[in-house]
């Protein structure tokens, strides 16, 4: 409520010196739904140049007119009212048209709910019905929806997300245009189809939204994406976060080439998938390997992809379980066992401890400085 406050004070500096300005997009939405505000964004007749010498701000896209400016701590986003919206796909335009009308740069954002203007008095101003279907909780593309996903296909993406995000319903056209242009969301890029379908996935409203990618089939178009969701759209009962879990490891699995996934992701999906893909039931060995994280997830990967049981709880409890969580949690260290040995270190000593490491995870022996100094005393020349 500050940022919108504090920015209703920002669009008096502008109006003070004879620009147009205005809050706009996702922040007037997230008002009026009564949400936790984000960023907040404003658009203004002045040119990046003018904005910079009204405020302190640092440009950061300039060449389309955005500059991030601070005022009493916070931070808005303000571009200048332009109609293009061309560098949103791979189209990048050479020059931005900049426009004298507030309409026209209303008229370049993708849904109703967010091409809502807010002026200085607070006051709300609406030329493409977004209240109504605010209020109404619809999802509807401003103009023509086949046009508006010819220009930018990544606008279907993103109306799944802010269904997923608002549980809103995408309206009956809009749905069948999406339907119908499915497949343009592969002149999109990768890496922000990607971007757009983490957003999708940590939404609130996530089954819904993949019912409705299921619906429109959508999901038959973005690689891997039906293999991602099919197996559990069906189930009412799963946890999101296994959901969530579930689509990024199968999308990783089935077409890493195309989802690029961070290399931490990568790393940690592609650990899970091993796990899981070698056995159902995790002994000590494998928690102590993989840690709690790895093998409870590659448990929900085969709770929903093989139907084995939910076990989280009890791997909880056997992880806790566990004689030693590391080689260095021995009672007897590889300090100890020169020392007894009398032996020049060397690779042996880690074999040995792995082998130390094995039999106390197997409770063969116990981690107990005596217990282990005699196993390495009679064993040692083994290694
Ligand atoms: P949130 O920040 O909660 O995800 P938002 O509506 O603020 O939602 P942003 O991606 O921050 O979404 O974009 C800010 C505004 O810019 C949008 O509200 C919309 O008016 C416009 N916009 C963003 N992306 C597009 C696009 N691809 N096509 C048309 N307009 C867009
Ligand atoms: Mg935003």
């Amino acid at each position: 409520m500050k940022k919108i406050n504090d920015g209703k004070k920002v669009l008096k500096i502008f109006e003070e010196n004879g620009y147009e300005a205005y809050m706009v997009g996702g922040a007037i939405r997230d008002y009026l739904l009564k949400l936790p505000i984000n960023d907040v964004d404003i658009t203004t007749s002045a040119t990046p140049k003018e904005v910079l010498k009204l405020f302190k701000g640092i440009p950061t896209g300039i060449k389309y007119g955005t500059v991030t400016i601070t005022f009493r701590e916070n931070t808005y986003e303000v571009t200048t009212f332009r109609s293009e919206e061309g560098y949103y796909d791979s189209r990048h335009p050479g020059e931005i048209q900049y426009e004298t009308s507030v309409l026209k740069d209303v008229e370049r954002r993708d849904f109703t709910m967010n091409g809502l203007l807010m002026d200085q008095t607070g006051l709300i101003i609406d030329h493409v019905d977004g209240k109504k279907d605010i209020k109404h909780k619809y999802i509807r593309t401003i103009n023509n929806p086949d046009d508006r996903f010819n220009e930018d296909a990544l606008r279907m993406l993103r109306a799944f997300y802010f269904q997923s995000k608002l549980d809103f319903e995408i309206d009956s056209n809009t749905k069948a245009s999406i339907e119908k242009n499915r497949n343009l969301i592969l002149k999109i890029s990768a890496e922000r189809v990607l971007d757009e379908m983490l957003k999708i996935l940590h939404g609130k409203y996530l089954k819904k939204t993949l019912k409705n990618m299921v619906d429109t089939k959508f999901h038959e178009v973005l690689p891997g994406l039906k293999e991602g969701i099919l197996h559990f759209s069906k189930q009412d009962e799963m946890p999101l976060t296994d959901i969530f879990f579930s689509t990024c490891f199968t999308l990783n699995k089935v077409v890493p080439s195309y989802w690029k996934f961070s290399n931490k992701h990568r790393h940690k999906y592609q650990s899970v998938a091993n796990l899981a893909n070698s056995k159902i039931n995790f002994g000590a060995k494998e928690l102590y390997e993989y840690g709690l994280e790895f093998t409870q997830a590659a448990n929900r990967v085969n709770y929903i992809l093989r139907k084995d049981k939910l076990r989280v709880l009890e791997i909880a409890k056997d992880f806790n379980d566990l004689p030693i969580n590391s080689s260095l949690d021995l009672k007897f260290r590889a300090r100890d066992i020169l020392t007894t040995t009398n032996r020049k270190a060397g690779a042996w000593v880690n074999n040995l401890i792995t082998d130390m490491v094995n039999q106390v995870l197997d409770k063969k022996l116990k981690n107990d400085y005596n217990e282990l100094k005699e196993y390495v005393i009679a064993n040692h020349e083994r290694f």
